[in-house]
Parts: structure tokens; sequence; C-alpha cells
């Protein structure tokens, strides 16, 4: 393992290695070799970081927004020039095909850009007052610190999400990157430094969640944490930070419905179910993992999903359609849950390692099921996976009413031709994002995304909403005395 790349922590623009000399090992996802050596970080490393964020504080919080927001579009630029490396390192360490890792660098580019123009707005309102002569307005102001904690699934993407408004509303940063995608958060770090950001504002974390994470997650001096993962680590999170009253933003995980009515096109429905439910290897939150089709339809939707998924190209190279699992702990778990079942629910898809490009690597092919009983582990479990579930219904009513029956509420999609459906439907189900006539996923830049239930704890980010997260509001107001003119 001599000659594996070693990533390291980036405390106050330099590369810090751990304190405790513990090196995690990251696996490609498509071959399963070993392909870097990581920081395994702890409470010394994170308490480092910590503090460097803390002495950058005033001065970064003391630029003007539009001065930060100068400092988000030099990294946007950056980030422009530098877009074919960002993309193959995405590439590499999800096992994503390359079409999916540029994409998701201009859209990680376009978040940059648009808290940059954050910079020139940061609005609070002016308000009207009881009492005569007095005015009032509410203003935004840095919270202080913010541990960023981020998944690998789309690894950019997910950094942006959060560092680009933590740091327009004037917060340092401590991203404890994602174990599977250590070396897109260092390509971050690099770039920040390049684009001219000052040493300290952004600091980033290597290593694993239970020592790293957790260490960040507890640290007094951690103002906001922001994370984006499982349920149940959101859970553990909140118990902590909430013991210390620390701001927590929670964006978990999904089991989105995705709904078919009679009306709709069943090839265009068809269509988007297979993009929503094994895009990036179902490795979504906004996945569809449970399809809901109207009895009338279901044979015809059946055949067309169950024809468009076996079309899908499984590999690494540019046009093909998924790749890999992130990793054997995820590949294990799927593998021990799709064994479990019998060949009766088995639409298409399944355990068989077939083409011979994926016989190596943590390959999962699209995976339909149906008849499943809502009992089932399956049933209720985010899988995270290329694994979808039929079911069928009879009513709208009834499809809104099984749509609902989950305790995650994160997205959720309809197919249909009837706008008065569509629109009842949007009113009725409980989920943050709702979609019509297009996939459970695709939220952009500017819009708000997060979810009802167990899904989140209310927050919303990005869009406009996150700024909320990062920043404090403050209320002043004046009394000007008119008797002394
Ligand atoms: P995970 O919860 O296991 O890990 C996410 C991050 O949290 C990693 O960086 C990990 O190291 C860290 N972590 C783990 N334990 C921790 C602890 N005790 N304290 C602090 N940090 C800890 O999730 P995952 O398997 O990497 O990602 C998949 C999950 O993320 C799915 O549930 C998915 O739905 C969710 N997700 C949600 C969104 C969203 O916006 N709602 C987006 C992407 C992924």
């Amino acid at each position: 393992m001599g000659d594996l790349i070693k990533i390291r922590n980036w405390i106050a623009g330099k590369e810090a290695s751990p304190s405790s000399g513990l090196w995690l090992t990251k696996f490609n996802p498509h071959s399963g070799e070993p392909m870097s050596e990581v920081a395994g970080s702890n409470s010394v490393d994170v308490a480092a970081a910590v503090q460097v964020a803390r002495s950058a504080f005033d001065d970064w919080s003391s630029f003007t927004p539009l001065q930060r927001g100068q400092f988000l579009a030099d990294i946007a630029s950056k980030m422009g020039e530098r877009r074919d490396i960002l993309a193959a390192c995405v590439a590499e360490e999800t096992g994503k095909p390359p079409q999916d890792a540029a994409a998701e660098v201009s859209g990680a580019i376009l978040q940059a850009d648009f808290f940059a123009g954050e910079g020139m707005r940061l609005y609070g309102r002016t308000l009207t007052s009881s009492m005569p002569h007095k005015s009032s307005r509410l203003q935004r102001e840095a919270i202080g610190v913010a541990g960023l904690i981020v998944p690998s699934n789309t690894p950019i993407a997910n950094i942006a999400w959060k560092m680009f408004p933590a740091l327009i509303c004037g917060n340092t940063v401590v991203l404890k990157a994602a174990e599977d995608a250590p070396g897109i958060a260092h390509l971050m770090a690099e770039l920040t430094r390049d684009a001219g950001l000052p040493d300290g504002v952004f600091n980033v974390i290597q290593g694993d969640g239970g020592s790293a994470g957790a260490a960040l997650v507890a640290h007094p001096d951690v103002d906001v944490i922001s994370f984006t993962g499982s349920t149940s680590v959101g859970r553990k999170i909140a118990t902590i930070a909430g013991e210390r009253l620390a701001r927590v933003s929670l964006e978990l995980g999904g089991k989105n419905p995705f709904i078919v009515c009679d009306d709709a096109n069943i090839d265009e429905a068809a269509k988007w179910a297979a993009l929503s439910a094994f895009s990036n290897a179902g490795q979504r939150c906004a996945a569809a993992s449970r399809i809901y089709v109207q009895k009338s339809v279901y044979g015809t939707f059946k055949e067309a999903f169950a024809k468009k998924a076996n079309s899908l190209k499984l590999g690494i190279d540019e046009g093909c359609d998924l790749g890999p699992l992130i990793n054997k702990r995820q590949y294990e778990f799927v593998v021990e849950i799709l064994g479990k079942l019998s060949s009766e629910n088995l639409v298409c898809g399944g355990l068989e390692r077939t083409p011979s490009n994926i016989r190596s690597g943590y390959y999962i092919r699209p995976t339909i099921l149906e008849s499943l009983p809502t009992d089932s582990e399956i049933h209720k479990l985010e899988l995270f996976a290329p694994v979808a579930c039929l079911y069928s219904f009879d009513t709208p009513e009834e499809a809104v009413e099984k749509a609902n029956d989950t305790d995650y509420g994160l997205t959720a999609a309809i197919h249909t031709a009837s706008i008065d459906r569509a629109e009842w439907f949007a009113r009725k189900v409980r989920a943050g994002v709702v979609n019509i006539n297009i996939g459970t996923y695709g939220s952009e830049p500017h819009m708000p995304f997060g979810g009802f239930g167990v899904s989140g704890n209310g927050t919303r980010e990005p869009g406009l909403e996150a700024l909320d997260v990062y920043s404090e509001l403050k209320n002043i107001s004046v009394l000007s005395r008119p008797f002394l003119i």
C-alpha cells in the first residue's frame, strides 16, 4: 500500500497529517482495489481545525457580504478552470459515469455562482412599529464556526450545497469529508486557497463518522452543524448537538413514492421512473423506491419499466447509465437483503453479475420487485441502491394514502394528464419536494430542498432558505427624535 496517494486534513490553508498516525483505506468502487489512504482523524485534529476556524472568524465575518461574494465568485471561476479535474475525481471516487460526474460539477459551480450573487443581496426586512418615529429592521449576521458533514453519493454537490451558503453568511467552515469521497474535498480545499480565500476560513477534516464526525458535532465551539446523511446518524447528531443547543440542520433519508395514473403517458412515466430509481445507482436521497401504478395500466407500465431497466448499461465509461455502489459494506448490505427474496418477487435485475465489465467492484443491476408485503424489510428500509418496488392502486385517494404510508417525506412524483389530479396530489402528499410528470429528484441550486417526517428537521437547503440555516437574525430598532431637529 506504500504507493497509494495520501489524503490529509486541510487546516489553516495547509495539509495536516492525522495526529494519531492512523490512515484509512479508500477503495475504488468499480474495481474493489485500494485507491488512496485517508487521514483517520480524531478529536485532536477536529479541535485544531475548529480553533483555526474560530481565529479566522472575526476577519472573515467583518468583510462586507459583497466582498465575501467576490471571494465566492473567484472560487466559482477556479472551479470552472478545473472542472475536468474535479469531474475526473468525482467519477473515480464514486464510480459514476463521466457525464454524470461532469453534470454534478456544473451544478456545484452554479451553486457557487448563486451564493456569490447573494453577497449583493443578503436582504433583511424593514418593519413597522406601533411607536411614532421608531424604525425597525431585520439584519442577517454570521453565526460563527459551521461544522458541515456530508455523504459521498453526490460528493461535490453535497459540499457546495453547504459551504457556499455558510461562507456568504460570514461563517468559517470545518467540513467533515465523506470517507468515500476524500479526494474531492481535498481538491476543493486546494482550490479555495488558489482562489485567494484567507487561510483558516475553509478547513477539511478527513476520517470516519464515529470518530471525526462525532468529534465535530460534540465540539463546544462549533455553532451550527449542517448534516446530510442517514436518518439514524441524524438522530444521534440532533441529540448530541441539542444538549448544548447548537443549531442543527438535518437533510436525511427518503423512501420516495412515484405514482403512475391510468391517464399518464406510460413511456414517459417508465423513462422517469427508471431515472428516478436507477440513476446514480439509486444512491440518491430522492430516489424513487416505491412505484405505485393504477391497476388498469399496471401490466403495460411494468413491461415498459422492466424494458427500460434491462436496457441500462452498467459501468464507468462515457455513456454508461449507472456505476457501482460506493463501498463493500453497502454492497454486502444490499446483497443480503436481495438474497432473502423469493424469485416470485423479482421482475428484473437481482444478484446475477453480468455483463463481464461488472464482475469486480460493487455492482447491483437495476432491480424491480413486486408483490412485496407492506411489512417487509425492503418496503420500509431506505436501501440506497438501484432497487424499486412496484405496487398497484385503484383510486388516486388510495395512491396518496399509500404514498404517505412511510415515516419519511422527502420527495414524491406523480404522472398524470389531469391537472386536477396532479394539483390535488401535490397538496395531499407529505413531502418537501413534489414533482409532476418528471422524476422524484432534480432540485436546482436556487430551490429549497428538504423533507417532512424523519427526512429532516424542518430546515431547507440550498436556495435562499439556506441563508436562514447559516445566519442569526438581529432586529434593530431606532427612535429618531424629531424634537431635536
Ligand atoms: P451516513 O449517515 O452513514 O454518513 C453521512 C456522513 O455522516 C459521513 O460523512 C459520515 O462519516 C458521517 N457520520 C457517520 N456517523 C457519524 C456520527 N456519529 N457523527 C457525525 N458524523 C457521522 O450516510 P451515508 O450512507 O454516507 O449516505 C447515505 C444517506 O444520506 C442516505 O440515508 C441518504 O438518503 C442520505 N442523503 C440525504 C440527502 C438529503 O439532502 N436529504 C442527500 C444525500 C444523501
